[in-house]
């Protein structure tokens, strides 16, 4: 039985070199895949940057560790993500103007990650190359992918672990496989060109009695939804299931007149048919994925809030296999208990070895890993090898590359801050009180 390699490091840290983002340049540089670039190579860094008001999404200085190692071997890295279908009615990453600026507010851009920032799939999305996946797809042909990544050298996947409404969890096959596929590849892979469509129950829905009608109407991008005076017409025909009304009806409203129908047993399956469909793009060898296990919280980065995370941070896993790096973080997300004040408590998902997203979204969440093996995306028998964390002087000095109090020894012989104080009356209990609330050991 073939077994692909995970590289992994784990989330605890208590010393200098013990960053996570300093643990991700170190696994990418132990795993050698750097080896397999060449100066000039344009390397897509994807990643997802967040949705407005987010704050789950991996920190920058993350990613801008990993193109620095990038450029330290004479390759031009970018990072890059596509715009959305939508997917709420306030999403804001569905235009490449709106989804920068948004990235921007965010911390990626130019200037913070010292590297352009590029939106993969163009202004609106149709940005794209068209990739036949020659029969090996279980439920897609062909596929759009983002041209920007369809036609670099080489992808990093740099890809955040966590639960996903839609896809049950979201790490490396869902960054590539819904995160590099253009606008019209996103509709490909959600089922609206093989014909799904939202669930309806126009008698659910008060027409405009609810407070969120205007929104409902003007959230949809073909112009198929009219709000009645009582109830709602949608146009079938039109509707290109982009979950925008959806999401508005039941996250909102909590009316469930739109809803989603509950695919994923086929969705997880297109998405690991989109993200083939990506590698196939490449030369063997050319990508590679690195997922963050930390800031595990059941819903993705699209959405404009962040629960609290329901296992703790474990760690980064690294693999030339996408379909193992996303079973070795469900694994492990597995083994680890709940943390209370999660939804793993809420749903009674706190023990060890409980299948934790299966019980909280209350269903197989794996469809994405049984796509991946069944179209030979990759495969899910692993062996891990933990990476020993380098901590020599050269080492230090890469990161922390200046012992600043140096500098501050000759301005302190000039102009010490205590220099004239009083020192005597600082730091002493205020008189009259005799129990002060830190005294002093
Ligand atoms: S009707 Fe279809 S296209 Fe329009 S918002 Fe709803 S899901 Fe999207
Ligand atoms: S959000 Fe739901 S309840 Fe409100 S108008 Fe739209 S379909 Fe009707």
């Amino acid at each position: 039985m073939k077994e692909s390699k995970i590289w992994f490091m784990d989330a605890r840290a208590k010393r200098f070199l013990e960053s996570t983002a300093i643990k991700g340049r170190q696994i990418l540089e132990h795993s050698g895949w750097l080896d397999n670039l060449s100066a000039g190579d344009i390397v897509a860094v994807k990643t997802h940057m967040g949705e407005a008001y987010n704050v789950g999404y991996l920190r920058p200085i993350i990613v801008r560790t990993l193109v620095e190692a990038l450029k330290d071997r004479g390759c031009r890295p970018f990072v890059t993500d596509t715009t959305t279908m939508p997917y709420h009615p306030w999403i804001s990453r569905t235009l490449a103007i709106d989804h920068l600026e948004t990235a921007n507010k965010n911390g990626f851009n130019h200037g913070t990650m010292d590297c352009p920032v590029v939106i993969a799939d163009g202004w609106l999305g149709t940005d794209d190359v068209i990739v036949d996946l020659q029969g090996r797809g279980s439920y897609l042909n062909k596929q759009f992918v983002a041209r920007a990544i369809a036609d670099a050298d080489a992808v990093l996947s740099v890809a955040h672990f966590k639960g996903h409404p839609a896809g049950g969890y979201g790490a490396a096959i869902k960054n590539i496989g819904v995160g590099c596929a253009s606008k019209r590849g996103k509709m490909n892979l959600h089922g609206a060109l093989a014909g799904d469509k939202p669930v309806i129950d126009t008698s659910l829905c008060p027409g405009k009695d609810c407070q969120w009608w205007q929104v409902c109407q003007d959230c949809c991008p073909e112009g198929a939804i009219k709000v009645l005076e009582r109830g709602i017409e949608i146009d079938q025909e039109s509707c290109v299931y982009c979950f925008a009304c959806a999401n508005l009806c039941v996250n909102m409203a909590g009316v469930k007149g739109i809803q989603r129908f509950d695919h994923l047993p086929a969705l997880g399956r297109r998405i690991a048919d989109s993200a083939l469909a990506v590698t196939m793009t490449k030369d063997p060898g050319r990508m590679f994925f690195m997922n963050y296990a930390m800031d595990i919280t059941p819903c993705c980065d699209c959405y404009g809030w962040t629960d609290t995370p329901f296992v703790n941070g474990l760690g980064i896993l690294a693999s030339y296999d996408p379909v193992a790096v996303d079973k070795a973080c469900i694994d492990m997300m597995n083994k680890a208990p709940g943390l209370i004040n999660s939804e793993a408590e809420e749903y009674g998902a706190l023990d060890p070895g409980a299948k934790k997203l299966n019980i909280i979204k209350g269903k197989d969440i794996e469809a994405q890993v049984y796509g991946g093996v069944e179209n030979g995306l990759g495969v899910t028998d692993y062996t891990i090898e933990e990476v020993p964390l380098d901590r020599s002087q050269a080492t230090i000095a890469r990161y922390y590359p200046y012992v600043r109090a140096r500098k501050l020894k000759p301005m302190y012989a000039r102009s010490h801050p205590l220099a004239g104080i009083d020192t005597a009356s600082f730091g002493r209990p205020t008189e009259g009180v005799t129990t002060p609330r830190h005294p002093k050991k």
